[in-house]
């Protein structure tokens, strides 16, 4: 099942994908809600991003391929970071090259959203936990990553936490394709079997460490072949059984 949120006569609802319409889900909790009668047209409807998490958790090296990419030795533990509420956007919602920076990068990801209150589970407990997975770009200004050190400000822009096109309740995280896209050309392709520490232990980990919340995202880590974003650019992040994430490169408005 799909589920979407989208704006439609200035409001926000939440509904489900059924083929080229969207049925709407009675009131805002996408995972609990129930269905109404009421249809509408895919084309008529403006997605929006799938959730409104309190807080994106982002692994830092979790394909054994990037890591390799990059000539550094597989971690022993998720290397984890947090990007701000405030830099999510949806499907075709345009990404703003910060005036900070002089290099973005785009990084296709799977994102898993939680369903509901989670604490101290076991990898065993935790697709319980989750409600669906979406397409995340964990969008980074590299050259203030490597000059901060910490991560803060080079994932944190507004805008820089691209999410949807929607949220795929029915999916297997541990063997899907991953592929990124600029401006028609591939140049990122990865499968989640590939990954260093799987998305059950993931959600174990980081449930051993804080609480998620429902439609808290995890950004499970990028496969090889990072580069750059340049304005005027779109990118497009695929996973196999969820669907497409497309947006554009803007310049900052000031
Ligand atoms: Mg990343």
């Amino acid at each position: 099942m799909k589920l979407v949120r989208f704006s439609s006569q200035g409001a926000v609802h939440c509904g489900v994908l059924e083929d080229t319409m969207v049925r709407l889900i009675h009131g805002d909790n996408l995972f609990s809600g129930e269905l109404t009668d009421s249809v509408i047209p895919l084309a008529e409807v403006t997605l929006c991003a799938p959730c409104t998490p309190s807080k994106i958790v982002a692994v830092g090296l979790n394909y054994r391929a990037h890591a390799e990419e990059l000539r550094m030795q597989l971690p022993d533990e998720p290397l984890l970071f947090l990007k701000p509420s405030t830099a999510v956007i949806g499907h075709r919602e345009p990404i703003s090259y910060p005036a900070m920076s002089r290099r973005i990068d785009y990084e296709g990801e799977l994102a898993v959203v939680i369903k509901k209150p989670c604490r101290h589970v076991a990898p065993a407990e935790a697709a319980t936990f989750i409600g669906g997975y979406t397409c995340c770009n964990d969008v980074t200004a590299r050259d203030l990553q490597k000059k901060d050190g910490q991560f803060t400000r080079s994932k944190g822009f507004d805008t820089f936490a691209p999410l949807g096109p929607w949220i795929e309740t029915e999916l297997d995280p541990n063997n899907v394709t991953i592929m990124t896209q600029v401006n028609g050309r591939q140049v990122q392709q990865g499968v989640t079997s590939d990954m260093i520490f799987p998305v059950f232990f993931l959600v174990s980990f980081i449930s051993r460490i804080m609480t998620l919340l429902p439609g808290d995202v995890i950004a499970t880590g990028t496969p090889p072949g990072i580069g750059p974003l340049q304005v005027g650019d779109q990118v497009d992040i695929t996973i196999q059984g969820i669907g497409t994430l497309s947006n554009t490169v803007v310049a900052e408005q000031l």
